[in-house]
């Protein structure tokens, strides 16, 4: 069976459970990777992040980025979840998709090679996942 050890007490937990069954950790990952799909051109996040045309344009050198609005969606950690997860803002000109489909407005659950774009096929980030 497929485990994941826990960190702080060494337990090994099957990886259907999100949290260590002796000490309640949350099994996430540390650091959230996106790359351009376009651009292959990456950025790391440990911490809540917005992101929109400026980004797009500056760290990802994406041309698709000016079909984003300035602020297109952000990414939280959703510690209720124990996930890692991307949600919309209001009012965008284009709406984001993950692996094709609209985000639901309280957060889509990102998995380790799952895409974000704008509108279907827009602006593409590849999500990675990194443990430290
Ligand atoms: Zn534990």
């Amino acid at each position: 069976m497929a485990t994941w050890t826990c960190p702080q007490d060494g337990t090994e937990n099957p990886l259907a459970e999100k949290r260590c069954l002796v000490c309640r950790h949350p099994n996430m990952p540390r650091i959230v990777v996106l790359q351009s799909v376009a651009t292959r051109k990456e950025a790391e996040f440990t911490e809540p992040v917005k992101l929109g045309k400026a980004v797009f344009t500056h760290r990802f050198a994406d041309p698709d980025a000016r079909f984003a609005s300035d602020l297109q969606f952000e990414i939280v950690r959703d510690d209720e979840r124990v996930a890692w997860v991307v949600r919309p803002f209001a009012g965008c000109v284009n709406p984001t998709c993950y692996d094709g489909k609209p985000l639901e407005a309280s957060g889509t659950e990102l998995v380790d090679g799952g895409i974000i774009s704008v509108s279907k096929s827009k602006m593409k980030l590849k999500v990675r996942f990194k443990k430290n």
